[in-house]
């Protein structure tokens, strides 16, 4: 078959040009790596459109007996080598294209560390500080419902996200079962453990994160313990992360959230401050730090800065002044393709994303494949798997990375984009 394959190269109608966001630099990445896809790369427009979109209304009645509307969304990537699989954000900012940038970077995530799925991602807009575990409950559950139509164990399977956990996805799963009439357990993962969760997942993303860092540090020749450590976001993924770097010696010197930045140069103790996030709305305030302003975050000297918040948040306005050795993401998205061109330049090793946090959807995959047979392994066990599998990913893609003089993520995409791609063409086009 040697035709090629006609394409628009031209972005879907839906999107506004002007103002893609996340998703324009998700396709910035894709155009960087197709030069080394090889005759693959004739099937590239693929990873630039999504599978399928599906947008819902989602109305719910309010405590107060107001309705309230929110835009959901659920978006699959690329299902070629398996189901979709990847979580659900809650977030003011949510939109459709931020939502199919973070189901591409799902797609390639899980190619990238070889787990069997697709990528896919959903998300609400809603800012989910303003509402009751009420409120949310039924907006979660409506939203459920509403894609509903395309999501299941062997389809799609949703899992938690920013300011999504545990709850939420117990919620998703109820109400998904009580829709098919029959307990479902393995149409989401993250579930509470009484539900068919696994142990080790509330903590797999940052334990994945501080592997991912402590291959990068062999790599370099440093040391974790003693060294100095910023981390961005004290959620469930930055606050797992600076306990692990924490009890290994590391100085988790500066953290910032969204109620500010605290720095200490003799190390914050995270045992602390997780006591002490548990009663706060944040890491302000928490007495034995200094606030520092959050742009100052960013200049602080350190060995690892571990950006575990948001996307877009290592730009051109800030790249300059960042003085780090190693830069795990802990985030999706969190650089931009312009930040990673100074940081590199400025010899900063950078493991991306769709490395280093790959822990949490690898974790699961073992929810998901422990659900399939009944049978539930242990806490120990599945963080021995999960530190095998991150440290082979971290290693393949290094190679992959030196036998190309390329950096880790143009690597990394290219494992992923090759992986995803010999799918398409052995499945071929249907019809
Ligand atoms: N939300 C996580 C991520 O961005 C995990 C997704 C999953 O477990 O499916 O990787």
């Amino acid at each position: 078959m040697t035709s090629e394959i006609t394409t628009s190269h031209s972005l879907p109608s839906y999107l506004n040009p002007n103002d893609l966001g996340a998703w324009g630099i998700y396709l910035q990445q894709i155009d960087r790596v197709t030069p080394y896809l090889g005759s693959l790369g004739r099937w590239v427009e693929t990873l630039k459109r999504p599978k399928r979109s599906l947008i819902v209304d989602v109305p719910v009645e309010l405590d107060n007996g107001t309705i309230a509307h929110f835009e959901g969304y659920r978006v699959q990537h690329n299902t070629s080598r398996g189901p979709g699989k990847g979580g659900v954000r809650f977030h003011q900012d949510v939109c459709l294209s931020e939502v199919m940038a973070l189901a591409a970077w799902m797609s390639i995530k899980n190619a990238a560390v070889n787990l069997p799925f697709g990528g896919a991602k959903g998300g609400i807009r809603i800012d989910a500080r303003k509402y009751s575990k009420k409120e949310l409950e039924r907006v979660t559950r409506r939203y459920t419902s509403e894609i509903g139509l395309i999501i299941g164990p062997t389809k799609d399977i949703p899992a938690p996200d920013v300011n999504t956990n545990s709850q939420t996805m117990a919620w998703m799963m109820d109400t998904y079962s009580m829709n098919e009439g029959a307990t479902s357990t393995g149409v989401v993962t993250g579930k509470p453990i009484a539900l068919g969760g696994s142990l080790g997942r509330i903590e797999a993303t940052g334990r994945g994160v501080f592997v991912a860092a402590c291959e990068a540090a062999k790599d370099l020749g440093l040391g974790v313990s003693g060294s100095r450590v910023a981390v961005q976001g004290f959620g469930n993924v930055g606050g797992t992360a600076a306990r692990l770097f924490h009890e290994t010696g590391a100085k988790v010197v500066v953290i910032q959230d969204h109620t500010g930045t605290i720095f200490n140069e003799n190390g914050i103790n995270i045992h602390d401050l997780l006591n002490y996030v548990e009663d706060h709305p944040g890491i302000m305030g928490f007495p034995e730090a200094t606030a520092i302003s959050n742009e100052d975050f960013w200049a602080v000297a350190t060995e690892f800065l571990i950006p575990a918040a948001l996307e877009n948040q290592i730009t051109i306005k800030n790249a300059d002044q960042i003085k780090t050795k190693i830069l795990v993401e802990g985030a999706n998205g969190p650089t931009t393709p312009e930040a990673d061109d100074i940081l590199t330049q400025k010899g900063v090793h950078i493991v991306p994303d769709v490395i280093s946090n790959a822990g949490g959807v690898t974790v699961s995959y073992f929810e998901w494949v422990q659900d399939f047979s009944s049978f539930f392994w242990s806490e120990e066990e599945i963080n021995q798997r999960l530190e095998r599998l991150m440290r082979d990913a971290y290693r393949s893609v290094s190679d992959v990375a030196k036998h190309h003089g390329v950096s880790l993520r143009t690597a990394a995409f290219i494992v992923a984009c090759t992986r995803i791609l010999e799918a398409r063409e052995v499945r071929g086009l249907y019809p």
